[in-house]
């Protein structure tokens, strides 16, 4: 189809979802990823329904399903008071999606099972150890180059997309601005095998608001497929690594969440700076960025890589209509026209009101929080309405 490979910078599951999605048309890629391994720190899991239709079109789907959990329903809690205040059922959207769930799925299965597709296409490379360092492009073509060790390649392409997440080097090169603010606390998630479903009784996804140390809590089935839960808090400003991690802070912290005899088992212990940041545009010319490297957010409601999956997904198929000649290059303008406001609206603004909820102090603001939560969920229409915005399906459909 076309003698020079679309290039893509960063093979986390944004580039590796892109190669795929290109791979399927026909499209030569080659994917450079810089580090040696796919990375397995504890980061996205929630996919949503949108998502899961896309993934479900790149045949991903029953093997996403197998490696991971089906949640069909989320809760909110008040954390001071042990209260659940609302559960949200994505049933409600039966006759909008045949995947009314998300499926909590590690990201890292995500990659690796894209890579393992990515090996049937002839015309398809997935590279580790291959960090692209520099990036330009004219009229005609892309060119990155690419280090390995102490060796360094110049390669040209079609088309660069730079899915080489927040730091991106490709944004960097392009000198486009990241738009938008550092949270000054970080986000510490603590992951253990204690079973908060059958000890607690909470929800697959829990959300916790608290005036003093809000909460989130997931599981995932981990590795072993025997499950493991999430727990991420807000740290406070200023507070250092060690007085984070050091094993009397954190059984605290778990202890202060949720009582109980000795101490909490716990496998991993991460800690995130959190942002809320778009890149002025999505494209310039022939390079394309997509998923964190065009813009990051707080994952409190889980968009940001679900967000990013769906860049990917749009971007795959205009350069697939463009190399084939069924649109004319100028219909590339089409993918920062449409997704950097979806991101904007859909991402953006959702996930700052979800923090805010939260952590909310005033307590006037906190019981209009819980009863709006009340009242939308006991409402169908408006239960209906709220989950097709919190599951992206709103942003796919009319974005
Ligand atoms: C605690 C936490 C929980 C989250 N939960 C969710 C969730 O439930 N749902 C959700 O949708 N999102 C969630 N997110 C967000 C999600 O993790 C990110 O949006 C996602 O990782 C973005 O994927 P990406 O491929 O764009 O970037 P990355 O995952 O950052 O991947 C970028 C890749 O590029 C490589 N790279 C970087 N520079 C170069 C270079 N110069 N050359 C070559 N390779 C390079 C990196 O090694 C990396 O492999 C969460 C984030 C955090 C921190």
């Amino acid at each position: 189809m076309t003698e020079h490979p679309v290039l893509i910078a960063g093979g986390g599951p944004v580039g590796a979802i892109a190669a795929l999605a290109l791979a399927r048309q026909g499209v030569a890629v080659r994917v450079f990823e810089a580090d040696a391994a796919i990375d397995e720190s504890p980061r996205a899991a929630t996919t949503h329904p949108a998502t899961l239709e896309m993934l479900a079109d790149l045949r991903l789907i029953d093997d996403l399903i197998a490696r991971g959990l089906v949640a069909r329903t989320f809760q909110f809690w008040d954390r001071p008071s042990g209260q659940l205040i609302a559960e949200f059922d994505h049933a409600v959207l039966a006759r909008d999606t045949p995947y009314p769930f998300v499926v909590q799925c590690e990201q890292h299965k995500l990659v690796n099972l894209a890579i393992e597709r990515l090996r049937g296409f002839a015309d398809a490379s997935y590279e580790f150890s291959a960090q692209v360092t520099e990036a330009e492009a004219d009229a005609h073509a892309v060119a990155v180059t690419v280090r390995r060790g102490n060796r360094t390649e110049r390669v040209t392409g079609s088309y660069l997309i730079g899915a080489d997440g927040g730091r991106s080097t490709v944004r960097k090169a392009l000198g486009i601005a990241f738009e938008g603010y550092t949270f000054p606390e970080r986000f510490l998630v603590l992951t253990t095998p204690f079973d908060f479903a059958r000890e607690r009784g909470c929800g697959f996804r829990s959300y916790f608001s608290d005036p003093d140390e809000w909460a989130n809590l997931f599981k995932v089935a981990g590795n072993d497929g025997r499950g493991l839960w999430r727990v991420v808090f807000p740290t406070l400003p200023g507070e250092t690594d060690e007085e984070i991690f050091n094993e009397d802070s954190v059984q605290q912290r778990l202890q202060k969440f949720f009582p109980k005899s000795g101490t909490y088992p716990i496998v991993h212990r991460n800690l995130y700076n959190v942002h809320q940041r778009v890149a002025a545009r999505f494209s310039h010319g022939r390079v394309f960025l997509a998923g964190d490297a065009a813009h990051v957010n707080n994952p409190i409601g889980g968009l940001g890589l679900n967000c990013g999956i769906h860049d990917a997904v749009e971007l795959a198929g205009l350069l697939g209509k463009v190399l084939r000649g069924e649109e004319n290059t100028d219909q590339l303008a089409l993918y920062d026209a449409r997704r950097r406001p979806i991101n904007v609206k859909y991402v953006q603004e959702q996930t700052i009101a979800n923090k805010k909820r939260l952590e909310a102090k005033d307590p006037n603001a906190r019981a209009e929080n819980f009863a709006f939560l009340r009242r939308t969920a006991a409402d169908a229409a408006a239960h209906r309405a709220f989950l097709l915005r919190t599951s992206l399906l709103e942003s796919v459909r009319h974005g």
